[in-house]
């Protein structure tokens, strides 16, 4: 193994992004560049599949420059993505039959309500993809495609389409159509893939209409998939992992009960269950966390939709302040939000409370109340819901969970890191390296070409940048948490007819 640097392609929702790590997990480069949302309908979000492509490609070929190193130093990629976003295209064009439906779009909603009706097959899904039947997920957007594009379903039929989540689209494109794969933890977000046979599931493939010809193969998150040559040398492509799954990794999340949040536009909960798939009685949903030399790490996990985008709210909508870090100052000048609460659930409520009927909503209110107490409410908000979360996983899994990691974009708010450590009384453990997500596709990628021996080694690589500790008596928060879930309750079904 002669490289010594590995590039990370981090394809986001709104942003590609591409790292360029070394053995030591020193950054040598990094580029990014933001590419169009097209929202065709109300509640509809969609990306140009080239778009994609294009905009991770450019920034690939920007690290690289900037980083000033020779291609044949490159030792592997390894590549992290948006999960469930569909993409459908010709194999022998390589064109898209459709714009990416991304994890987002609500399109499909209706089809899975009816879906979900038939309370056998929606009990079937649960306990063989780990699901819940959701929009969000790929399957129904792939039945959406061959319903709705013209020709789509007799192509697809005919073996003469192909489909791929964002990762194995970009696998594709750059072999040049050679290779068409996924990886377990995204093809654990298909809702079409047996978490337990690891394989699709013929069943769900039947009943949604979907001929198995046009999915990819399903391989590990850590091996050599096929090599690219676009970079000016031969380099393998040796990781994949969806984004949460590569920032589980990449905080060396590797053992049984190991849990991270992160706190981005929503907030992402894993935890490590170990080597057997644990079903949820509290409302969470079963993934795969990663798998590598054929052995399946499992997790459960639980998403709050609405996390940091409270605070672009009261930025951007309500224009309390003009930056994310104001409300962070704004927030701290009082003590505590003294008896207001904020519950952010904008597009419904996910776990672990799944009403898609809540709305936001703000409670007690008072003539003294002021913009601090709300943008402090909204702060503890962040937290709270994450807070429901970690004891829907600790219910299920009878694990106390001492410790949480944490990263993303909020995780800089030290008011939010420290209310969320008082509320849960926990310890919160935040790493120097912010980009984990990226690292974890790297470590991904730098297994499989031997960079790193394996997890051991790369173990006594977390390095801690801050740690929290609970510092409010047990009396305080319980009696915070029980008006944070008197006014959960009282928004809950709030626009069902
Ligand atoms: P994503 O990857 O989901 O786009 P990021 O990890 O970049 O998100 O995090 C951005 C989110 O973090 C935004 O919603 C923003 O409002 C929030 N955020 C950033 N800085 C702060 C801060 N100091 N206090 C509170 N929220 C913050």
């Amino acid at each position: 193994m002669s490289g010594k640097y590995i590039i990370s392609l981090d394809q986001g929702t709104t942003s590609s992004r591409t790292i360029i790590f070394d053995k030591n997990q020193n950054i040598i480069a990094k580029s990014q560049q933001e590419y169009p949302q097209i929202y065709p309908k109300p509640g509809w979000v969609e990306h140009n599949p080239q778009d994609i492509y294009n905009s991770q490609y450019s920034t690939a070929i920007d690290a690289l420059l900037k980083a000033d190193i020779d291609p044949r130093d490159v030792a592997a990629i390894g590549i992290t993505n948006q999960r469930e976003t569909t993409i459908i295209w010709d194999k022998d064009t390589g064109i898209p039959v459709y714009n990416a439906i991304v994890w987002q779009c609500r399109r499909t909603a209706d089809m899975c309500e009816k879906l979900k009706k038939d309370r056998e097959f929606a009990e079937y899904v649960r306990l063989n993809t780990g699901l819940l039947i959701d929009a969000y997920f790929s399957a129904a957007k792939i039945k959406w495609i061959l319903d709705n594009v013209e020709g789509a379903r007799e192509k697809a039929e005919s073996g003469r389409l192909l489909f791929g989540t964002v990762d194995t689209w970009l696998v594709w494109k750059l072999t040049d159509g050679k290779v068409h794969i996924t990886d377990c933890t995204n093809a654990s977000r298909t809702m079409l893939f047996n978490i337990n046979t690891l394989k699709w599931d013929k069943h769900i493939l039947e009943v949604l209409n979907i001929p198995e010809c046009m999915l990819p193969e399903v391989r590990n998150s850590s091996e050599i998939y096929g090599y690219t040559d676009k970079f000016g040398s031969k380099i393998p492509i040796a990781g994949i992992a969806g984004d949460q799954q590569a920032a589980l990794f990449g905080q060396l999340c590797f053992d049984k009960g190991d849990v991270k949040n992160t706190y981005g536009t929503g907030n992402f909960i894993l935890m490590n269950t170990g080597d057997k798939p644990s079903v949820s009685k509290n409302g969470l949903i079963t993934t795969i966390a990663s798998s590598i030399d054929g052995k399946v790490s499992y997790a459960l996990e639980g998403s709050v939709f609405v996390g940091g985008a409270v605070i672009q709210w009261l930025r951007d909508e309500m224009r309390f302040f003009s930056s994310a870090k104001d409300a962070d100052y704004l927030g701290s000048k009082l003590m505590s939000s003294e008896g207001v609460y904020f519950v952010p659930s904008f597009t419904g409520m996910g776990a672990p409370h799944w009403d898609m009927y809540a709305r936001g909503a703000i409670y007690g209110l008072t003539r003294g109340t002021t913009r601090e107490h709300i943008i402090r409410a909204a702060l503890e908000a962040i937290a709270f819901q994450s807070m429901d979360v970690i004891n829907a996983m600790a219910a299920d899994t009878g694990n106390d969970i001492g410790t949480i990691k944490v990263d993303g974009g909020a995780s800089v708010s030290a008011p939010i890191m420290q209310f969320q450590s008082d509320i849960t009384g926990k310890r919160l453990i935040k790493p120097v390296i912010a980009e984990t997500t990226a690292l974890g596709a790297a470590f991904l990628a730098g297994l499989a070409v031997k960079l790193w021996k394996d997890t051991d080694e790369l173990k006594n690589s977390w390095v801690l940048e801050k740690t929290y500790e609970p510092k409010m008596d047990r009396e305080e928060a319980g009696r915070l948490i029980k008006g944070w879930n008197r006014a959960v309750q009282c928004t809950r079904m709030f626009t069902e007819q």
